[in-house]
């Protein structure tokens, strides 16, 4: 499954963050997936359920940011929002456009840090 591996390398990256600090224990992870990063939300969650188990991960949430496709017009001359992934163009003038700028992230926004405090 696709979202798997996405969700493992996520999980990767954030232990690694998190050898900074000792002991904490994660409570949220932000992540903004582009509507062209072909995932699926509930497969993400899925996914993260299962990933999860047994790293400084387990039980936190998962709060996924879906960003529409944004394309540069150049007859507008401006960024317009994409709604549908059939047909690339402008919803304001109609020609087809091909500048991507927004579409294909799929990265981690935040991380939510619960910080345990020191005993000793
Ligand atoms: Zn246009």
């Amino acid at each position: 499954m696709h979202e798997l591996s996405i969700v493992s390398s996520i999980v990767d990256s954030v232990t690694e963050t998190l050898a900074a600090y000792p002991g904490a224990k994660v409570k949220e992870v932000r992540l903004r997936v582009g509507s062209l990063a072909a995932v699926i939300e509930d497969s993400l969650q899925f996914c993260y359920g299962i990933a999860t188990e047994g790293t400084p991960l387990e039980g936190s949430t998962l709060v996924v940011k879906m960003l529409l496709v944004v394309m540069h017009c150049d007859l507008c001359g401006q960024d317009v929002e994409i709604e549908g992934l059939q047909s690339f163009r402008c919803p304001r003038c109609g020609e087809p456009v091909s500048d991507l700028r927004q579409g294909r992230e799929l990265e981690i926004e935040s991380i939510e840090i619960d910080e345990v405090e020191e005993t000793v």
